[in-house]
């Protein structure tokens, strides 16, 4: 037995490799900067504003280049960047992540871009969306702070991959989602056999209900990735970052857009950037954050727009569900990184969104879900409005796959023509 756990140990050892400790330092209050302890605590004990997950400058700037091309080719190539997962044998591993980066020429002169165009595809992911990277970072710091069941509260996407994660590695899941969301993000969640409750709310209704439910002796046990466990879940997005820098050969590109629900993936984005420059992996460069938001819940664009600081809460409508937070969580912190580095937000309505969808697929054969629709539509019309530059090298993030939200193009498409299986049929059909 002695010999045995030796091997592992060493076995662990040898894995982590190059990464050796975890570069996470402790958990800091994005509002009044007070410190905490690493572990399952989301709000500061001094003035309840969110925390986030500091690291120690020195420990992240061992990470290099090498490093990251010799791991995996998935998120947990960036472990050392991470606050979970640096053992890989509690590392959740499902593929998530280094999605396709696509050079999206035809979408460019469709736009007048005299600057190369891309689009970060993350619908490629495991169960369709960028959640997994969240997820598989928070499943991964719940597994490791002993948790045993796996909860969230979720606008579709966040559903699908929590039920998916937490069946893969055996553990239980309880999923809430409102219960107006589209068919196919229900079935989904279900199918992976989890609990999943529907609730009769909006979105923020749901996020409300698993806070008071996180604080219950019942679901002690239990880490909501996107509340108790949310600094771990956040850091997740970093990894849309790094990815986009190695994939233009470790260098930054001059814009990105990004769809904004809570706001957080867009502000880590921004984090990511930040950190591969303080560490020397790229070189410094004066990149603009966009942010994409649909006209039914623009609670943030809204914001941007009248000047100010304060996000006033709406009631969300409209097709865009999986960006539908009234509430968001991140406004201010997403205000703060597009006005910081100069860039621009923007919010566009459901027709816009549908051609916005069919204009993506048209041009580059990616299919996106309706938050992909909102981040294509937004891009034109930040570039019509002249406060996107079609000179500057931009990046768009489709975090969606368009199977998930059919109905939102179903009727704007049909086939060519129908006809019987002859020449004659091609003819009379003017094909022939
Ligand atoms: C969750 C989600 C986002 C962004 O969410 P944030 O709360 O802003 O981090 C973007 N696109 C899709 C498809 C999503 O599901």
């Amino acid at each position: 037995m002695r010999r045995k756990g030796f091997i592992v140990t060493a076995l662990i050892n040898r894995a982590a490799g190059t990464f050796g400790e975890s570069p996470a330092s402790g958990l800091v209050c994005r509002n009044c900067g007070a410190t905490f302890p690493l572990g399952a605590q989301h709000a500061c004990f001094e003035c309840f504003g969110p925390l986030e997950i500091g690291y120690d400058p020195e420990r992240l700037a061992r990470v290099t280049r090498a490093d990251i091309e010799a791991g995996p080719y998935s998120l947990w190539r960036y472990a050392g960047l991470l606050p979970a997962g640096h053992n890989p044998l509690t590392r959740v591993e499902s593929g998530t992540g280094m999605t396709p980066l696509i050079r999206a020429d035809k979408l460019a002169d469709r736009l007048g871009f005299t600057a190369p165009l891309w689009v970060k595809d993350d619908s490629a992911n495991p169960t369709h969306s960028f959640k997994d990277r969240v997820v598989s970072v928070a499943i991964t710091a719940a597994r490791e702070l002993g948790f045993t069941r796996i909860a969230c509260a979720s606008t579709g996407n966040l559903a699908n991959s929590v039920a998916a994660h937490a069946t893969r590695i055996g553990m239980d899941s309880i999923v809430f989602i409102p219960s107006d969301l589209e068919s196919a993000k229900v079935t989904q969640t279900a199918i992976y056999g989890g609990t999943l409750v529907a609730v009769e709310g909006s979105y923020d209704d749901v996020n409300r209900l698993c806070s008071e439910l996180s604080e219950t002796d019942e679901f002690e046990s239990t880490a909501f990735v996107n509340v108790n466990v949310r600094p771990y879940y956040a850091e997740g997005s970093k990894t849309l970052g790094y990815e986009v820098a190695e994939q233009l050969g470790w260098r930054l590109p001059q814009q990105v857009v990004a769809p904004m629900a809570s706001g957080s993936m867009l502000t880590k984005v921004n984090k990511a950037f930040k950190e591969l420059v303080s560490i020397g992996l790229v070189d410094a460069l004066d990149y603009r954050v966009y942010g994409a938001q649909s006209s039914g819940c623009s609670p943030i664009a809204q914001a941007f727009a009248d000047g100010t600081d304060t996000v006033i809460p709406v009631k969300p409508t409209g097709i865009a569900k999986s960006l539908n937070i009234g509430n968001p969580a991140d406004g201010p912190y997403a205000l703060d990184a597009v006005r910081s580095t100069g860039g621009a937000m923007a919010h566009v309505d459901d027709e816009e969104i549908r051609a916005g969808i069919q204009l993506l697929a048209e041009t580059t054969g990616v299919f996106a879900e309706t938050a992909g629709g909102v981040t294509t539509a937004v891009l034109k019309k930040l570039v019509e409005s002249g406060q996107l530059d079609p000179s500057r090298e931009t990046v768009i993030y489709n975090t969606g796959d368009g199977l998930k939200t059919l109905d939102a193009v179903s009727d704007r498409v049909q086939p060519t023509a129908t006809i019987p299986p002859t020449i004659k049929g091609m003819r009379a059909a003017g094909l022939l």
